[in-house]
């Protein structure tokens, strides 16, 4: 058995999110809370894309040296993707890929989290997850300025302007809850920021409200999310793609990403961002406003020389410490080089394949691919 889950890790961990093994086997363990053995083997069947029914059988057959019904297949199909564990396309007849743990099973399991799951998410992104997740320089998600901090002087790219993005797309905009502010809140630790943790938006025709885990919004209510996001000090995390696909609204007592990032000793270039914090500290008062709105710990009080320090290696450029400093002495620069996200989800994702297999095997899965094999 303990066989079976360890060619599913190594399988999903060949995928652009990998699911590294570590020396204490919590990946195993994870594997289990969220697989049976028979939807274990199903799962080793599915690949990065989605493929149809009688595909996933074929392989079926390959790997396992025995046929399984067609209505069984769809059923453990229909089921795991139901639970959160895999991912399924918006149109029938429906094709089944693989999902990662994070951004995926993890975050698909919103409203039906248990403690244990979370200490098992918690001792692996320790043990050896947030490495990976952190892994090369194209992350999932990106730091978006607060449009507020923003100076007119800077000319703030369409991607980087989450209200211009929300203004203007024609994709659906949905919400649902905040699967790390509900977790902590499972194990005691509620979200010191908000109380209302239904701020994860997300774009176009969602899963999440196919299996009644979120549900579609106003463009107003959108906008309106981002200001509460701003007041009470939630950085903006979209989807690390022109086309976002979510915007993460992230608390530093809650959130995953940033809890991770900080245990890093310069977490600012793990981020994605193009813009950083400067303070004069000739207009500072010291009044330590933006100590408190800084979820990365990149500022520190300096109470006799009534001024704050900033590390430029822990700022993400994510504005909330400028948008509360009432002498103007905190303020958000652009970036000389500046990063242009990839075009959508799909070509994130092959992005991030590229970087960790290397150019030569890139081409050989790309091959793969328009074969319809799995990766
Ligand atoms: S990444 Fe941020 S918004 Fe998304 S689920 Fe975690 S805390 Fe919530
Ligand atoms: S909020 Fe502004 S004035 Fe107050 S400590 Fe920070 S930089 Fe200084
Ligand atoms: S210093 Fe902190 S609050 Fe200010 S932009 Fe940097 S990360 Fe954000």
């Amino acid at each position: 058995m303990t066989d079976l889950y360890r060619r599913l890790q190594q399988h999903l961990d060949k995928q652009p999110i990998g699911f590294p093994s570590t020396e204490s086997g919590v990946e195993l363990d994870l594997l289990k809370y969220f697989f049976t053995e028979a939807e274990a083997e199903v799962v080793l069947c599915l690949g990065l894309t989605h493929s149809r029914l009688w595909r996933i059988r074929r392989r079926f057959v390959r790997a396992h040296g025995r046929d399984i019904d067609e209505g069984a297949l769809g059923e453990i199909l229909e089921r795991l993707w139901s639970k959160g564990s895999i991912r399924r396309s918006t149109r029938s007849p429906y094709g089944y890929s693989v999902a990662f743990l994070a951004i995926g099973m993890f975050e698909f399991h919103v409203d039906d989290l248990t403690p244990e799951l979370m200490r098992l998410m918690h001792e692996y992104f320790d043990a050896g997850f947030k490495d990976e997740f952190f892994k090369g320089m194209l992350p999932q998600l990106r730091t978006s300025p607060h449009l507020k901090a923003i100076v007119p002087e800077h000319r703030i790219d369409t991607y980087d302007n989450m209200r211009h993005y929300v203004e203007h797309t024609d994709q659906k905009i949905g919400v649902a809850n905040c699967v790390c502010k509900q977790g902590e809140a499972l194990l005691g630790r509620p979200c010191t920021q908000v109380d209302d943790i239904e701020v994860c938006v997300f774009f176009g025709e969602s899963d999440y409200v196919e299996r009644g885990r979120g549900r579609y919004i106003t463009r107003q209510e959108c906008l309106d999310l981002l200001d509460t996001a701003e007041k009470k000090g939630l950085v903006l995390q979209p989807g690390n793609s022109l086309q976002a696909f979510c915007i993460c609204l992230c608390c530093g007592c809650c959130c995953g990403v940033l809890t991770a990032a900080r245990k890093f000793d310069k977490p600012a270039g793990l981020f994605a961002t193009n813009y950083f914090a400067t303070i004069d500290a000739t207009a500072c008062n010291g009044c330590g406003v933006c100590v408190k709105r800084c979820q990365m710990d990149a500022l520190a009080l300096d109470r006799e020389r009534r001024t704050v320090w900033l590390d430029p290696d822990r700022c993400i450029g994510c504005g909330l410490c400028v948008t509360t400093c009432r002498p103007g002495a905190a303020k958000l620069q652009k970036k000389e080089h500046v990063t242009v996200p990839p075009r959508n989800l799909e070509m994130l994702y092959l992005a991030i394949l590229a970087k960790k297999a290397g150019k030569a095997r890139m081409l050989l899965n790309l091959l793969k691919l328009a074969a319809g094999a799995r990766l």
